[in-house]
C-alpha cells in the first residue's frame, strides 16, 4: 500500500526542524532512519500530515566523549555505534547491543534516536542504555530539556516527548574505568527481534560492585529496568550467591506474556540465565579494565 499524501520538508538546522513542527504540532512526524516509521506509513497505522526528514542537519549524528558524559547524537546510525570504540571498554553494553539489531541493511538506516522514540519493548536500545542510566535530551519550542530514560518510556509505542519536541542526543554517565557491561539476546533467527534480552552493566569499587545496571527486552510494555535487581548488588561482593540473587530478582520485574517466540514461564527464565550470565561477563571484563 502506498502511504497517505504527507507534505515533506528536508531542514539543514535544528531551528528549521523545530519551527515547521512547531506549525504543525501533533500533526508532523520527524523522519531518521525510517525503518519503523515508512512501514506504519504504508501500514497506513499513521497518516501525518507532513514528515520532518532529519537526514540533513550536520553533527546530528555525532558520537563523542567527554565532560563525564559519554554523548550520542540522536542520529547516529546502529552501525556507527556497532564500529564506535567509544562504545567499547566502559561503555561495552552499548558496543555489544549494537550488532544485535536486526540485519546490516537496517543498521545503516535506523538510528538511536528512532529507536527510542519509537520506543517498541523489543527495542535493543532501551535496555542498553536503561543499563548505563541514560538521558535523553530534547528540543522544543520552549527550549531544551533533559529525560532521564527511565521515565521516558512511558508505555509500549508512547514517550514522554511533547508535539513539536525533538530528540538530539542521548547522554551517558561516565561510568567510571573499571567498569563493563554486556548485552544478550535470545533471537528466533538472526536479525529477529528478541524473544528476551538482558543488557548489565557493572562499575566496580574495590573489588565490589559499586553500582549495577540491569535492564530487560521483550518482557514487558516497555524497557525493563529491573531496579531491585540492580540494588541488591550495590556495594555487593561479586559472589556467586549476590550474582544467582540479582538474576533471580531481575527475573521478578519480567512481565512477560506468552507469544509466538515462547511461553512467559520460558522467557522469565531466559531472563535470569542471562542476566546470571550477563553478570559474570561484566564483573570478569571490568577487573580486567
Ligand atoms: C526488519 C526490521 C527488523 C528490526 N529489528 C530490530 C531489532 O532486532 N532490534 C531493534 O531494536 N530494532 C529493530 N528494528 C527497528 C530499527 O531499529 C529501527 O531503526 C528503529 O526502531 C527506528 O529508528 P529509525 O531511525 O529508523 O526511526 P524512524 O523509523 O525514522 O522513526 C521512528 C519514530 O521515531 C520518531 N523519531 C525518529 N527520530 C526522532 C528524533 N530525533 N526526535 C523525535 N522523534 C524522532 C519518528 O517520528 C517515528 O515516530 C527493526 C526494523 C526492521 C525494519
Amino acid at each position: 500500500m502506498y502511504p497517505p499524501r504527507f507534505e515533506y520538508y528536508a531542514p539543514t538546522t535544528l531551528d528549521e526542524a523545530l519551527s515547521i513542527l512547531g506549525r504543525y504540532g501533533d500533526e508532523a512526524k520527524v523522519l531518521a532512519g525510517g525503518q519503523s516509521l515508512i512501514p506504519l506509513l504504508k501500514l497506513r497505522i499513521t497518516s501525518p500530515g507532513a514528515l520532518v526528514d532529519i537526514n540533513r542537519i550536520e553533527g546530528l549524528d555525532r558520537i563523542s566523549e567527554g565532560d563525564g558524559f559519554l554523548s550520542i547524537g540522536a542520529l547516529a546510525r546502529h552501525k556507527a555505534c556497532e564500529r564506535s570504540e567509544l562504545l567499547q571498554g566502559r561503555y561495552r553494553t552499548l558496543g555489544a547491543a549494537a550488532p544485535q539489531i536486526s540485519d546490516p541493511i537496517v543498521r545503516n538506516l535506523g538510528t538511536v534516536g528512532g529507536s527510542l522514540v519509537h520506543a517498541d519493548p523489543q527495542g535493543d536500545w532501551g535496555s542498553a542504555l536503561l543499563a548505563m542510566n541514560a538521558e535523553v535530551l530534547a528540543r522544543g519550542p520552549d527550549g531544551e530539556r533533559t529525560i532521564p530514560l527511565a521515565d521516558f518510556f512511558q508505555g509500549p509505542f508512547m514517550t514522554a516527548l511533547k508535539p513539536g519536541e525533538l530528540v538530539v542526543s542521548i547522554s551517558v554517565p561516565d561510568p567510571g574505568a573499571r567498569s563493563s557491561g554486556a548485552y544478550l539476546k535470545l533471537e528466533r533467527k538472526v536479525g529477529d527481534f528478541a524473544t528476551a534480552a538482558v543488557a548489565v552493566h557493572v562499575a566496580l569499587d574495590n573489588g565490589n560492585i559499586g553500582k549495577a545496571g540491569i535492564a530487560l527486552t521483550g518482557v514487558g510494555g516497555t524497557n525493563i529496568k529491573a531496579t531491585a535487581a540492580e540494588d541488591s548488588l550495590a556495594g555487593a561482593e561479586p559472589t556467586d550467591d549476590a550474582i544467582a540473587e540479582a538474576a533471580r530478582l531481575a527475573a521478578e520485574a519480567a512481565e512477560p506474556i506468552a507469544d509466538v517466540r515462547g511461553s512467559a514461564d520460558y522467557k522469565r527464565n531466559v531472563v535470569r540465565v542471562f542476566t546470571e550470565r550477563g553478570l559474570r561477563t561484566a564483573v570478569e571484563a571490568a577487573r580486567a579494565a
